[in-house]
């Protein structure tokens, strides 16, 4: 686990700046959820986070460390997407370890690490299939067992449930929540949903254009909306 810290951080594609200055501190073992609008730069700003794209200014800190200027694989975080491509020609189990194979990690402890997480999602009795045999919810999963085998510091989480199904959805919402109770490593997790923003957060971060409008405890953003965009945003009418 580790703190995160997100310092006046800019990103331009080109001539076009996307991110206007962003301040977000993370702290160690929270559940920060990003909300806002399609476009706000949710996205732009987890792959900073993960070294997936530069920084045009300012600094990304895991830790004491920053990190401005290191690679993805030297980051220690795993990142968990809403298209979580599973190698279809592998097994649940291969699929999960891989990862931890491509490091060099040693089998035997590589195989604890996948029992562990097949415990911790139910996937004991699926280790040996393949994704095509696998439900949307299952396959879902799968795409977290491979996060947390790797046991990282920071999980990031974009929009992993935005094609499943709303039953689903609502379901998979309490098992990572459960599942970070258990395993408490700090989290950013993006949607632009504002229930799943409610429901899943410590701490909630409404962006909007590139900017950071509010940072609050769920019911502080519900109660107190520092503008009219965060009262639009958080607290639509039932
Ligand atoms: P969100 O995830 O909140 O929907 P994104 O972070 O994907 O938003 O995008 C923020 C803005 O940056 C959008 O205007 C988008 O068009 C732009 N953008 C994202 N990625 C790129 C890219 N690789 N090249 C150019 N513009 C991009
Ligand atoms: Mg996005």
């Amino acid at each position: 686990m580790a703190s995160v810290a997100i310092r006046d951080v800019r990103k331009a594609f080109g001539t076009t700046a996307v991110i206007h200055g962003v301040d977000i501190s993370i702290l160690d073992g929270e559940f920060v959820v990003l909300v806002g609008p399609s476009g706000c730069g949710k996205s732009t700003l987890l792959r900073m986070i993960a070294g997936l794209e530069n920084i045009t200014g300012g600094e990304i800190a895991i830790g004491d460390r920053v990190v401005n200027n290191v690679p993805p694989k030297e980051r220690d975080i795993a990142m968990v997407f809403q298209n979580y491509a599973l190698y279809p020609h592998m097994t649940v189990a291969d699929n999960m370890a891989f990862s931890m194979k491509l490091r060099g990690a040693p089998q035997a402890e590589i195989d604890t690490r996948v029992k562990r997480a097949a415990e911790i999602l139910g996937l004991n009795a699926l280790l040996d299939r393949f994704p095509r045999q696998l439900s949307g919810g299952q396959r879902q999963r799968v795409a977290m067992g491979r996060a947390i085998v790797r046991d990282p510091q920071v999980f990031l989480f974009d929009e992993p449930l935005s094609n499943l199904d709303a039953k689903l959805r609502v379901q998979m919402r309490t098992e990572i929540k459960e599942l970070h109770q258990r395993l408490k490593t700090t989290t950013v997790y993006v949607t632009h949903d504002q229930i799943e923003a409610m429901t899943m957060a410590d701490k909630i971060v409404v962006m909007h254009d590139g900017i950071v409008e509010q940072i609050g405890a769920p019911l502080d953003l519900y109660d107190k909306p520092a503008n009219v965009f965060v009262a639009g945003f958080i607290g639509s009418p039932a």
